[in-house]
């Protein structure tokens, strides 16, 4: 025999009420009627308490912007009072600034408990302002300006590119969680290119990836600004990358020897051994790498055509551009390589050194 449920008088089946009962004096959630949802008139971002929260790139991309706004504040305004409750948002009524919605919550009130459903009107109203990062941005506020240099020669057209897409790279993945993640000033001349971050540890950190990837050389300066409210003095940082003369492709001697660069990045440079014929890497640790120079530009780089391979003879090629045959010796080329096929190579003191296949 089930004792009554004492509010209702139908069988209890938990603290003597009956699941209805319980589930109303147990709500799933609390969430306050009406909030206010301040958002950035620029991008989006929604103030919650501690900070201004910021739109993920797929809801911007979408048209219902409100609803990820109301998403982030119904996430810090509603307060579960059970594990695993589900939400759900849906628009009843909307004016100019005010938006009326059922919030639904769907879970468990006790865990011996069915699930049930509860719904919350609840009234939000819109106002506007600006975010802390794009207040920032608007003033032109930066921290620290990353120079991108090379030595004794202009960056190339595939340097900037590259360089350009890592720091918009980087910048977008800080985006969300560094409010002064943001680039306000890109500058390029004849003699490189500036970057005004408005994060300095953004600014190291793309500074660390490019020295890695360049192998580059780098300097850190610190100029005082001025003084932050409490007094203490405040440095905008300057931190000068310089890219090496050398590129993929480019000629350097490494022990005396002629060599083309095949590779750079993180794990060193590599390059190819036109006496040895081998490629091998070093990094600016290793003995070798003090006896590195710069030697020709890659465009020293000429094309010949292969006019006769005979086993047993030497073979001839043929100058593309001044149509001046040599011989070669026949060992040089693979045996894959027959009469008519293009290969490169360099000269230097008029000897031919054969390029590795690309
Ligand atoms: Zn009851
Ligand atoms: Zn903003």
């Amino acid at each position: 025999m089930k004792v009554p449920c004492y509010q209702c008088g139908k069988p209890a089946v938990l603290d003597g009420l009956c699941a209805k009962c319980y589930d109303e004096t147990h709500p799933l959630i609390e969430v306050k009627t009406p909030l206010t949802l301040l958002s950035c008139k620029r991008c989006g971002s929604v103030k919650i308490p501690g900070g201004w929260k910021k739109l993920s790139d797929m809801s911007t991309d979408t048209g219902d912007l409100w609803l990820h706004q109301v998403d982030i504040l119904l996430d810090s305004e509603v307060k579960p009072l059970v594990r695993n409750v589900e939400l759900t948002v849906e628009e009843e009524k909307r004016l100019d600034r005010v938006l009326h919605i059922t919030l639904s919550a769907l879970g468990k009130s006790h865990e011996d408990l069915p699930p049930h459903i509860e719904h919350y009107p609840v009234e939000i109203r819109f106002s506007y302002g600006t975010c802390d990062t794009c207040g920032m941005m608007s003033g032109g506020y930066y921290e620290s300006t990353l120079q991108i240099r090379a030595d004794g020669r202009s960056l190339t057209d595939e340097e900037e590119d590259d360089i350009v897409r890592i720091v918009t790279e980087m910048t977008v993945a800080q985006y969300g969680s560094d409010d002064k993640a943001f680039v306000t000033k890109i500058s390029s001349d004849k003699y490189g290119m500036d970057f005004q971050i408005g994060s300095e540890q953004l600014c190291r950190s793309i500074a660390d990836v490019l020295e890695a990837q360049y192998l580059a050389q780098r300097k850190q300066n610190y100029k005082l600004v001025g003084q932050e409210k409490g007094g203490k003095d405040k440095f905008r940082t300057t931190i000068l990358i310089r890219l090496p003369r050398f590129g993929v492709g480019d000629f350097v001697r490494v022990l005396g020897n002629p060599c083309q660069v095949v590779a750079m990045n993180k794990s060193g440079l590599t390059c190819f051994d036109l006496v040895q014929r081998q490629q091998f890497t070093m990094n600016s640790k290793s003995s070798k790498w003090r006896t590195l120079e710069y030697m020709a530009s890659k465009d020293e780089r000429r094309e010949f055509m292969v006019t006769t391979r005979v086993y047993g003879q030497p073979t001839q090629i043929m100058d593309s551009k001044t149509f001046e045959i040599r011989e070669i010796q026949e060992t040089l080329l693979s045996k894959d390589i027959e009469t008519g096929a293009t290969v490169y190579g360099l000269i230097l003191d008029d000897d031919f050194f054969l390029l590795p296949s690309e």
